[in-house]
């Protein structure tokens, strides 16, 4: 879906220059006239980027982009500022109304391009965090808090310098450094301040091939999704491109401003700032998917999710799979008089003992109630049934010392163990033979392993 981007400007010939270029790379573009208008259709339509003229009739760009920061609907939404005036005084106004950027007039294309495409692909990443804190808010997985985007937005972060200029990065290191602690390649303690949030390189240098370091840190594990402002000479053309092409998310042009470079910096940081919170957004709701809140363990869902591909490779001649399944014996009675805020601490303190009594590769699950189950992949059933016998020892050694009841409480657990080595089989049926072992082991008198083969074909 290609993005949608309102241009407001009292003058005709500027939106029809602006709408042309941006049509021609597959944008589609929406017209306001005047400040006000824009401010309203903005609230009205779906918009992933604002472009604003400073100079208009009514409220002036500034006054518009302040109106805009303030409504919920479209305080999301990113806002370049295309402003006539080349003058410091009207970029550091822009970036105090709200403005993510800011353009100077004549428009040049490859900078229009490149502002446009950074702060698309930081609209797409804020709707992303927006929509899963919404549906996590929804699911009760996530608590009301401060926006999320607030929390993330004012943040020190860590930026490294690479260039050969003295002069220009000491002139860096004091705009940035107000902010952020900034590091340069090479100083000595560079890697203290942590990793970096940003990288800002400069491409037209004699000293190294800038080009040639975004294009690695692009390809390489660790800095692939670092942010990179590149520098390049005003009017370095070629360079621009090539390094917008190789992976970096924005450029500067030499002589570098500080306030704009502190303003990209800024934009690029809050970037990896979402990506980062994103990221650690999904892993944690993955993370809850598949762990039983109660115990910490493994949940049900995982536990088929995880066996089904085991048991069938083992029956493609891959390495065997066995499982455990572990029933306390008389938890109900524990239940019954001590209360469920009992039972459910001896089912932490059962899970803590087998999660402490399993192999590493090992998986232990809680299926339920005071059913547990123990994935052990390339474990053959002798193997299989020592383990067992050393996690049921392991629950009858000492008494739960539960806070509750007026004793610490002996806990036996009685437990099946099957084996794919032994037929036809599939996690159900494996899972099957498992439970007639461990019901063996509860008619035999509980607190002890059954291992139970399958009928082997004649
Ligand atoms: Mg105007």
């Amino acid at each position: 879906m290609s993005a949608r981007i309102l241009v407001i400007d009292d003058l005709e010939a500027n939106r029809r220059l602006l709408e042309a270029k941006l049509s021609g790379e597959y944008y589609e573009v929406i017209t306001a006239t005047r400040g006000e208008e824009g401010v309203q259709r903005a609230k009205r339509e779906k918009l992933d980027l604002i472009l604003l003229d400073v100079m208009m009739p009514g409220i002036d760009g500034f006054e518009t982009c302040r109106r805009l920061k303030a409504q919920a609907e479209t305080r999301h939404v990113p806002v370049i500022i295309v402003t006539a005036l080349d003058d410091r005084d009207s970029k550091v106004r822009a970036l105090q109304a709200g403005a993510e950027d800011f353009l100077t007039k004549p428009i040049d294309d490859i900078e229009l391009m490149a502002r446009v495409k950074s702060l698309l692909g930081l609209k797409i990443v804020i709707d992303e965090l927006r929509a899963r804190e919404a549906s996590g808010k929804r699911l009760g997985v996530i608590e009301d808090g401060p926006d999320p985007l607030e929390r993330h937005r004012l943040r020190a972060g860590n930026v490294l310098l690479i260039d050969d200029n003295a002069s220009q990065l000491k002139r860096m290191r004091a705009a940035l450094g107000v902010e952020h602690r900034v590091t340069e390649l090479g100083d000595s303690g560079a890697l203290d301040a942590g990793p970096p949030d940003l990288a800002i390189v400069a491409v037209s240098t004699k000293g190294f091939d800038g080009l040639r370091i975004i294009a690695r840190m692009r390809s390489s594990e660790p800095t692939r999704h670092l942010p990179i402002l590149a520098i390049v000479d005003s009017g370095d053309r070629e360079r621009a491109l090539r390094a917008l092409e190789l992976g970096a998310h924005d450029i500067i042009t030499r002589p570098v401003d500080d306030e704009e470079l502190a303003a990209r910096a800024r934009t690029l940081m809050r970037r990896k700032r979402y990506m980062d919170a994103l990221r650690q957004r999904l892993d944690h709701s993955l993370e809850l998917a598949i762990t039983d809140q109660l115990t910490g363990l493994y949940n049900r869902r995982f536990l088929f999710t995880q066996l089904g591909p085991l048991v069938q490779r083992s029956q493609c001649g891959g390495d065997v799979v066995s499982v455990m399944t572990l029933d306390i014996d008389h938890f109900k009675r524990c239940n019954d008089a001590f209360g469920h805020d009992v039972g459910d601490a001896v089912l932490q303190e059962f899970a803590a003992r087998l999660g402490s009594n399993v192999r590493p590769n090992d998986f232990a699950c809680r299926m339920g109630g005071e059913e547990f189950v123990v994935i052990m992949p390339n474990t053959t059933g002798d193997v299989a049934c020592h383990a067992a016998e050393r996690v049921r020892r392991q629950m009858c050694a000492s008494p739960f010392n539960v806070p509750g009841p007026p004793h610490p409480l002996e806990i036996t657990v009685s437990i099946g163990v099957a084996c794919s080595e032994d037929g036809e089989e599939s996690a159900e049926t494996l899972l099957k033979r498992a439970d007639e072992a461990l019901y063996e082991a509860k008619r035999a008198g509980r607190n002890r392993v059954v291992g139970k083969a399958a009928e082997r074909a004649a």
